[in-house]
């Protein structure tokens, strides 16, 4: 097998014959098609002479179960014939499709692997499966392909916990991210301290609707659950035997009210809170005097014998330092071990921990907000606040896995389309997944050796239960799979059409439910000389579409079939009016029907300039989208509206010609649940030739902003002052607020 190691190393390239494209995600690094196909009979025979029992019944399970395919194993002869190699490349395999079958591998997961990318070569024809002949090689790019599972916002039973390992195996995904513990459910038992999960596995309430919708509203139900020891030992033994290992998350300091509700003398306080029952982030964090330490080192020895895991997770986000401030336990400690202030007791505090698991032989992992006040020595990062954090680990040659909010939150809407269920908020549709690259440019190639690969999260306030998470997961998954295990991975319209060709029967075959997102038209708008120019786009095999216009109300019953490149045009017009599209697409998809909503005014189109460059995460249609026709929509979705994060915001609209201009109106959101907030002013200012200009009164932001101006003038430059700062007691607090605009009216003459 020497020549196929040689190939594995030196050539990443597929070539095709036949077919355009590799059937299997993630896209193997090599798949040669072959002339000829096999036919597979009801039965056939497996040759398997070292092959483990384990890995010998999940694939007669997989075979029997999804393709009704029974197995004979024989040790002499088979139509598919296993063979264990010696392989420098780690988690190597081959599969040959010739007469025969034969799988090669260098390690039980890598067989484990085969295994996958052989059943997702099989293709059902008339009325038996077939495999195209073909040779494959492959191997993974990263060693840390995580998926993360919150089950404290909302707790998943051991069956849907398994089920998730599943879908998880099929993707090749090798780290289950567990996040046990938060504010509201411990879900770990702990049999030192059974409070945690009696007091702390339930909570009376929770909260309804979104964070942003006031007043909260909550449903009076007790709800929760935890593992028991032995369930938590079944669940990792379930992910070993599909070489996937459980990162257990322990959170502390901070995200600490259901372990405080059972314990409240690990608090500042001492102060007796329930489990929280709506989300967010709370001042009652763990307290850092010493019986606190001792706890949670108590807590963790019991976590050790459950998690052989290299890794354990001890997050560190999100701790306010409001009740250390005030504690005089905690100021004793800065004082007493010379700290500068609570950001470097949120070190020591780290410290103990890490030292702890150190001595127990395993290494500690964190959010990125560990990093401040100084990394403890053996700590790994999960790099969430964006890339930076990863970043500063790597360079000081700290492990890193990197999971930025942009490309890994899978919390985050796919879509704006209307079907799609409440979420946290924040945009992530599947193209946005496949552009993640967790390695960051800007390292030497040295502190690139310091990145162990990446992470999706799923994280639960708004995902009630397995179905939902997903819904949620897939196929957002598939994108992620193939980001990680890649080493090369194809085009984006290359994996989109292999989804489409085969991976989406492969999910409806394992009953995978997965949000149609991808089948849904969009609409795309253009600026024209007069206005807008839209036209309405969906995937391959799904360009016709029904669309019914109508406008402002009256029905115009104009039926049309437009096809991918019709077009329309709309002119900017002093009466606004509302155009209403109905858009059923191609039956073959079953989805429910796509409106879209464009008010037609008096600036739609015009030339915008951005002097502030929107956040990368919220700056969809650029400077277009404050002047498309599409008023952003509350609850927020994401990608309609411009989000800022910067204090000062402007930008200059050219109306094109000199005008009485009348009035301005602006759209800003307020939503304080996701840190998004009004600007402290607005102010314009009006110019005939942008070199002169006259600042008009200032005025208070308001949601749905209007200012009557009755000047003459060509273009208007418009100036947000945002605070700095988010105030003290507000969601966020202390960190930079957004500052979100959308949809500018501006009526002139
Ligand atoms: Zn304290």
């Amino acid at each position: 097998m020497k020549f196929s190691l040689f190939i594995s190393i030196f050539t990443i390239v597929s070539v095709q014959f036949g077919r355009a494209q590799s059937p299997i995600i993630p896209t193997p690094v090599t798949h040669v098609f072959v002339e000829g196909k096999i036919d597979l009979a009801e039965q056939i025979t497996i040759k398997t002479v070292n092959l483990s029992e384990k890995l010998k019944d999940y694939l007669v399970g997989e075979l029997e179960n999804s393709y009704a395919i029974s197995t004979k194993v024989d040790s002499l002869d088979g139509l598919v014939e296993f063979k264990r190699i010696a392989n420098t490349q780690k988690d190597f395999y081959s599969i040959n499709v010739a007469d025969k079958i034969t799988i090669t591998y260098s390690s039980d997961a890598s067989c484990f692997y085969a295994i996958h990318s052989f059943l997702q070569l099989l293709q059902f024809e008339e009325d038996h499966y077939v495999i195209q002949k073909a040779f494959i090689q492959d191997f993974p790019n990263f060693q840390w392909r995580g998926l993360h599972l919150d089950v404290s916002r909302h707790f998943f039973g051991i069956d849907e916990v398994k089920r998730y390992i599943d879908l998880m195996a099929l993707c090749k995904f090798n780290v289950l991210h567990w996040h046990l513990t938060d504010d509201q459910g411990w879900r770990i038992e702990i049999k030192k301290y059974p409070k945690l999960t009696e007091i702390g596995g339930f909570r009376d309430s929770t909260l309804i609707g979104h964070y942003n919708d006031f007043p909260h509203k909550f449903e009076k139900k007790k709800i929760g659950g935890f593992y028991t020891q032995d369930e938590i030992k079944e669940i990792v033994q379930y992910a070993q035997d599909r070489f996937i290992t459980v990162v257990p998350e322990i959170e502390m300091p901070g995200h600490a009210r259901a372990a405080l509700a059972a314990y409240p003398e690990y608090s500042c306080t001492g102060k007796k809170l329930p489990v929280a029952s709506e989300w967010g982030v709370f001042d009652d964090i763990f307290c850092s005097k010493p019986e606190t330490i001792d706890f949670l080192k108590n807590v963790l020895e019991e976590v050790l014998t459950l998690f052989p895991s290299e890794y354990i997770h001890i997050g560190g986000d999100e701790a306010p330092k409001t009740n250390w401030k005030a504690c005089a336990k905690c100021q004793k400690i800065i004082s007493e071990n010379h700290l500068k202030d609570e950001h470097q007791l949120q070190s020591y505090f780290i410290q103990q921990i890490d030292n702890y698991l150190t001595s127990k032989g395993r290494k500690m992992i964190g959010w990125d907000e560990i990093l401040e006040g100084g990394l403890s020595t053996n700590a790994a990062v999960m790099s969430w606040r964006g890339e930076a954090g990863g970043i500063e680990a790597a360079k000081l040659n700290h492990y890193v896995v990197m999971t930025p909010t942009e490309f890994c939150y899978f919390d985050y809407y796919q879509s704006s389309h209307p079907a799609e269920p409440v979420a946290i908020g924040g945009f992530l549709p599947l193209e946005k997944v496949y552009q993640f690259n967790p390695v960051p440019q800007s390292l030497s190639n040295e502190e690139k050796s310091y990145i162990l690969g990446g992470q999706a999260n799923l994280w639960t306030e708004y995902v009630p239960d397995i179905e939902s998470a997903e819904y949620m997961v897939y196929p957002r998954a598939l994108a992620m799979s193939q980001v990680l295990w890649c080493n090369e991975k194809p085009t984006f319209e290359v994996f989109e059409k292999t989804l489409i060709d085969y991976q989406i029967g492969f999910l409806k075959k394992h009953g995978v439910i997965f949000s149609p997102a991808l089948f849904y038209p969009e609409m795309e708008i253009f600026p024209s000389t007069k206005g807008l120019k839209i036209h309405f786009k969906g995937t391959a095999g799904n360009d016709k579409f029904n669309v019914l216009q109508k406008t402002d109300g009256n029905e115009t019953n104009e039926d049309k079939i437009l096809g991918i490149s019709d077009t329309l045009i709309f002119e900017r017009s002093i009466v606004s009016k509302n155009v209403h599209f109905e858009i059923s697409p191609d039956e073959t998809y079953e989805l429910e029907h796509t409106p879209f909503d464009l008010k037609i005014h008096s600036a739609i189109g015009l030339p915008v300039k951005l002097l502030t460059e929107p956040n990368s995460k919220y700056s969809n249609h650029g400077e277009l989208a404050l002047v498309d026709g599409i008023k952003g929509h509350r609850p927020w979705k994401g990608n309609e509206w411009l989000g800022f994060d910067v204090d000062t915001i402007s930008w200059i609209v050219d109306l094109k010609k000199s005008a009485l201009i009348e009035s301005f109106d602006l759209g800003f959101l307020d939503a304080q649940g996701s840190w998004i907030y009004l600007p402290k002013s607005i102010q314009l200012y009006v110019s005939t030739d942008q070199k002169k200009w006259t600042l008009l009164p200032k005025q208070l932001p308001v949601e749905n902003f209007h200012q009557e101006i009755k000047k003459t003038g060509r273009y208007i430059k418009v100036v947000l002052i945002s605070n700095n700062k988010i105030a003290k007691g507000f969601p966020g607090e202390g960190y930079h607020p957004w500052t979100f605009v959308d949809e500018m009216e501006i009526k002139f003459k």
